[in-house]
This record gives C-alpha cells, structure tokens and sequence, in this order.
C-alpha cells in the first residue's frame, strides 16, 4: 500500500494519517493558537492544500482549532489578507488527503446552491413527520433528500449534460474570506442549476438516521 507523506511525516495509510489529524484536532485547546509539532505539522499539511493559494493568503500568521455547532473541530488559519489585516479562514484536511476532483468540486457547489429550495420544501411540509423506518419526528429535525431514482447525483450529470458543458470546463472562483463558499465563476450557472433543479427534483424528509446510513464514511478514531 503506498504510503503518504506530510512534511518530515511519513504515514504508511491515509486513514494512519487522517487518525494523527484527529489527534492533533482532540489535544488542542479550541481557538488557541497551534504551537510545536502540530502547528508545524497542520502548516506541512496545509503546504499540500489544493487550495492553499487561498487559504494563505499574505501569509499565515497563526492556526487554530475551532469548535462547530455539531461538535466537530475543524482547523482554521489567521492570515493576512490581501491589505495585511489579519484574517480568519477554516479549511479541511480531508481535501489534503482526498484530493477533490474538478467534477465533485462543481458538485459542491451545486450543492450549496439548493439550499434554500431544500429549506423552502422543509417549511412546506407537515409539522410532523413519518420517517419510511417509522421514525415520527419533527420537521426541523429531518434530512431533505432527494427521491430516487432522481439522486442529486443523477439530477447533476443530466444537467451537465443538458448544457453541453464539460465540467473540466466550468471556472469556479475561491474566495480567501472565512466561510465564504466557492461559486462559478460566470453566474449563469448558478441560476440555469436552480431552474433545473426547481424543475425536476423530488425532495424527501428522511430521519438522519436513514440519511446518513447509506452515506456516512467511517470514522477513524484517535488512538
Ligand atoms: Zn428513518
């Protein structure tokens, strides 16, 4: 099995590596900055970032590891930005490991533009839910899905398809602001997806449980 290497770190598997990260993750105080080994690991790291144009911006003045909502941490950058004032950034270390394709890259983006048709079928939707597994819950707890066989996968290519684009072909923009979400580069994009996706999708509620079984990767735990 190949190995893969970050910085003067040498990992005989990704998933021995993604268990590192995780480490490094779980011993850190939330929003302290990084010292020692595993700040210069996360830059090592970061230095094989698809995007690390973006994310270091001026020059990466401190890292952190920040709490999410849900629980997760996440590592983020302070760095300048383009008029020398610090700045935050989070960015995923899965990018670094799993490397995003071009494809699964405008997928993304797409993804983030059906968001609020997503929200918009949650608030037409009873209160109360019944989840296919039985699961009665309600609607602010459920998962919007797509019904198949009209996977958000499917509806995506037959899209691609329809505009006779090639995705290898579609520019998208990085922007080095915190949070801020890649889009296309030219707009039509957006707005012909939404009207497409508007158009032809059949969305579901799911319980997360259901939702997530068919999709959730297996976490590696911390060792
Ligand atoms: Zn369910």
């Amino acid at each position: 099995m190949p190995g893969i290497e970050i910085g003067r770190w040498r990992f005989r598997t990704k998933a021995d590596a993604q268990r590192h990260i995780r480490c490094i993750l779980s011993g850190a105080d939330i929003n302290k900055y990084l010292d020692g080994e595993g700040l210069e690991f996360v830059l090592a790291l970061l230095d094989q970032h698809q995007r690390r144009g973006v994310i270091t911006c001026n020059g990466i003045l401190h890292v952190v590891v920040e709490l999410l909502n849900n629980g997760r941490r996440r590592f983020a950058v302070i760095h300048k930005d383009e008029y020398g004032r610090p700045r935050r950034r989070d960015f995923s270390w899965r990018h670094v490991l799993y490397p995003r394709s071009q494809a699964q890259r405008v997928m993304h983006v797409c993804r983030g533009l059906i968001a609020e048709q997503k929200e918009a079928f949650r608030a037409s939707c009873p209160q109360t839910i019944t989840c296919l597994c039985g699961a009665v819950l309600d609607r602010s707890k459920c998962h919007i899905d797509h019904q198949p066989p009209a996977t958000f996968e499917k509806l995506f290519w037959n899209w691609v398809a329809l505009m006779r684009v090639d995705v290898e072909e579609m520019a998208l923009i990085d922007y080095a602001e915190y949070q801020r979400e890649t889009e296309f580069e030219d707009d039509i994009f957006a707005v012909q997806w939404q009207e497409y996706h508007e158009i032809n999708a059949r969305l579901r509620c799911l319980c997360p449980r259901c939702n997530l079984s068919a999709t959730r990767k297996k976490e590696v735990a911390c060792a």
